[in-house]
């Protein structure tokens, strides 16, 4: 883990079941965002166009990133299938490994 203060209040690994719950994360992200302690790396669109009348795609995906560890944070959605998840990126070297 390699987590800091700033950010290690966020979930590690979230599957997320109800479109509620999942746009309650992405508040949480902006709410990040906003705060100053993290940027945005990645995102298949604005947070405000996420839901308008309808979803903005059948694939939605933000990412932001711990300004002081690095850590980067995804968070997607796939409409289409009604599945979506928040997860820890995993950007550890793999040279760490400990043999
Ligand atoms: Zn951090």
């Amino acid at each position: 883990m390699n987590t800091c203060e700033t950010c290690n209040f966020l979930m590690d690994d979230h599957t997320i079941y109800t479109p509620k719950e999942y746009l309650a994360i992405l508040a949480d992200m902006q709410q990040c965002l906003k705060q100053g302690d993290f940027i945005l790396v990645e995102q298949t669109c604005n947070f405000d166009d996420v839901l308008k009348s309808t979803w903005y795609s059948d694939y939605i995906e933000h990412i932001i990133q711990c300004k002081k560890c690095g850590s980067q944070f995804v968070c997607y959605a796939n409409t289409y299938h009604g599945s979506a998840r928040f997860y820890r990126k995993d950007t550890t070297p793999h040279s760490q490994a400990n043999i």
